[in-house]
């Protein structure tokens, strides 16, 4: 029987192992997430004075010696959301890059002043016209997003509803943002056909631990280098 002191011990290693063991899991994940190294050449002068001196910290950060200008290239937060009816998760098909024509959840960048799960609605709501009356919190994940040849790091905050009984015909697409929706079934999701790898992780773990009584059939990630 262990101790207090020495379970509170065990507890404290456990958590160093963790914390330790962050650093390489998040340079894999980047890794694996195709890095955000194509950032450092953003920029060539310095926002601020016009040096053409302005140089990138490990595509994080930019610096200007000549003025002492500093620009961080921090992760930028999106919000997602799984929308379960009967069995079946609704998805969108993308109208424009990057993953032009991959399937994607109702979602998007969280605005300056916005929380997540507002961000989540508010973006659900413009892409269908429709957005459920309670959300639950599910996870997040990292991501990296492309757009003009700018990697973009995120953290993807992913909601989910369950239960919902929808009448698709109140549904009002946004064709700017997606060029159909449809509700696929647990067991179908096409998962080499999603837009981004956070939405494949927050869907494999919604049916893992949020369970609707169906097992996944996903891509094993821990296979991929
Ligand atoms: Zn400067």
């Amino acid at each position: 029987m262990p101790t207090d002191e020495s379970a509170a011990a065990d507890q404290q290693t456990c958590s160093d192992t963790y914390i330790r063991s962050l650093e390489e899991k998040t340079a894999h994940a980047l890794e694996r997430l195709g890095g955000i190294g194509a950032a450092a050449s953003a920029f060539h002068f310095c926002p601020s004075c016009g040096s053409p001196k302005l140089y990138s910290v490990r595509s994080r950060m930019w610096k200007c010696p000549t003025c002492g200008f500093e620009y961080f290239h921090n992760v930028a937060t999106a919000a997602g959301i799984i929308v379960e009816s009967k069995g079946t998760i609704l998805v969108l098909r993308r109208h424009k890059d990057p993953m032009k024509g991959r399937f994607a959840l109702p979602g998007g960048f969280v605005e300056p002043g916005e929380r997540a799960e507002d961000a989540a609605l508010r973006e659900c709501y413009e892409e269908i016209g429709w957005s459920p009356s309670h959300i639950n919190f599910l996870a997040t994940f990292p991501n990296v997003y492309q757009y003009q040849g700018i990697p973009y790091a995120t953290c993807d905050v992913y909601f989910f509803s369950r239960g919902n009984i929808i009448d698709v015909e109140d549904f009002h697409l946004d064709p700017e943002e997606s060029d159909s929706l449809q509700f696929v079934h647990a067991t179908a999701i096409p998962w080499a056909e999603i837009a981004f790898e956070s939405t494949v992780r927050a869907l494999r773990y919604f049916l893992l631990h949020e369970s609707i009584g169906i097992p996944p059939r996903m891509p094993d990630f821990d296979a991929i280098e």
